[in-house]
């Protein structure tokens, strides 16, 4: 029987007495923040139910880059709801326009299919590269992220004594199906090369984020990206570029343009709906048509939500925006001064520090050089990580306070804000001293 809550009972509370640890994603268990209620967001600012005001650099793990709740993203869903809804039948005008628009802009995408999250995206991508070559194996990279299903589940962030060995983040995985998936080290092009030469006859798909930004930051060497071409060319193999933070964030052809290097498919979401649920696969026609979303072919495919119109209109509405207004010009120009700025002022206390990143994405590590590998970043104090972060949320400005999580700057954000974050961090810095 439903039982409406004593008046008591503070949100929080309600919250874990019905929903797992109170929060609905593990992401979201954050020592410290468990009794943060979200009320309301705005561009680059989210308010709690006391009416506590924060900066936002967390942005929900990357996708509002034009802010929260934009204007025009928001009109664009509803005039969606004015005039669609789910079908679930057929195909609608924004289902081919985004089609369209994502195979112009993204150099691997001949054809693409919408999903409603970038893990299954990931999924179908590594299921129809299995079908297609008909091997077992795949290959992902020690700090990569590809979403939370049972192939990619393992080797995220590891603690040291697990680097190198199998280390899934979740229990109830089968052994074989942890056994299927070989972890790499990130740029680390020799490691490649050997794994391809003990197992490429059996290696189904290579799985990377171009910029392991589930790190944080490690820039990929040209060499690295070029030797994953070479050796998946070679080998037969289909190269998976996972794009969901990196797509259209970084550039609207993705890393794939900036890096000149081409996959056979590539997964994006995140950023390209600015917040609506979405996830995008696309890549060689051939691999794509052998979806059961054409008829008689053998790879199933499906999602009750795929395409929903909402999210259609707010992806269109958000790459419109992207394409038509300076909104890289601008998150690359505050992203700049974070990378330029911030470093004189921790060197000046003395910290061992450096302040990397890419465009919108920027991430402090407290060491004392810039990370290459998932290696370095075991340099990274921790300590110092998290708890100037928590500092930083005490005074309204908010990254994620748990270790390697990068930040993020969005259209929404503005050079008082940049001033505010620089202050704001040297405080903390030094408070945490
Ligand atoms: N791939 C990358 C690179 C991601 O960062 C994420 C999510 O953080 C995913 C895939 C999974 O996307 P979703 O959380 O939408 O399932």
């Amino acid at each position: 029987m439903n039982q409406q809550p004593a008046p008591s009972i503070s949100l929080p509370e309600r919250a874990r007495q019905v929903i797992p640890g109170g929060v609905n994603s593990g992401q979201r268990n954050v020592p410290g923040l468990a009794d943060l209620v979200i009320a309301r967001a705005q561009g680059a600012t989210f308010w709690d139910a006391g009416g506590r005001q924060y900066t936002d650099y967390h942005a929900a793990f990357g996708p509002p880059l034009l802010g929260h709740n934009d204007p025009d993203v928001a009109a664009a869903v509803a005039e969606a709801g004015r005039t669609l809804d789910l079908c679930g039948v057929g195909v609608t005008e924004g289902e081919i326009e985004l089609a369209e628009t994502l195979a112009e802009l993204v150099p691997s995408m001949e054809r693409v299919l919408l999903t409603s999250t970038g893990s299954e995206a990931t999924f179908h991508a590594l299921r129809v590269a299995r079908a297609a070559t008909g091997r077992r194996l795949v290959v992902k990279f020690q700090g990569c992220y590809h979403g939370w299903h049972d192939a990619v589940s393992m080797n995220v962030i590891s603690a040291p004594d697990r680097v190198g060995r199998r280390d899934p983040i979740s229990t109830g995985i089968l052994p074989e199906v942890l056994d299927a998936t070989l972890v790499l080290r990130f740029n680390d092009p020799d490691g490649v090369r050997a794994a391809f030469a003990d197992h490429g006859d059996d290696i189904a798909a290579v799985i990377v984020e171009p910029v392991p930004h589930n790190v944080g930051c490690l820039l990929p060497d040209a060499e690295f990206l070029r030797t994953l071409r070479e050796e998946c060319t070679r080998h037969g193999s289909v190269l998976v570029f996972d794009e969901v933070i990196t797509g259209v964030r970084h550039g609207l052809g993705g890393w794939q343009e900036i890096a000149g290097v081409t996959p056979d498919l590539t997964t994006m979401g995140k950023a390209i709906a600015n917040g609506y649920p979405v996830g995008a696969l696309g890549g060689r026609a051939d691999l794509m048509d052998l979806f059961s979303s054409r008829p008689g072919a053998p790879v199933f495919f499906a999602g009750t939500y795929n395409g929903h119109p909402a999210v259609v209109a707010a992806a269109l509405a958000t790459l419109r925006k992207l394409r038509e207004e300076p909104v890289h010009e601008h998150v690359f120009r505050l992203g700049d001064r974070v990378r330029a700025e911030l470093p004189p002022v921790l060197a000046s206390l003395g910290v061992p520090a450096v302040v990397t990143g890419y465009g919108s994405v920027f991430v402090t590590y407290f060491m004392d050089r810039l990370p290459k590998t998932y290696d370095d970043l075991l340099a990274n104090d921790t300590g110092m990580f998290v708890g100037y972060r928590r500092r930083m949320v005490d005074q309204g400005v908010f990254e994620l306070p748990l270790n390697l999580k990068r930040s993020h700057l969005s259209y929404a954000h503005t050079d008082a804000d940049v001033d505010r974050l620089i202050e704001t961090t040297e405080a903390a810095v030094r408070a945490q001293l």
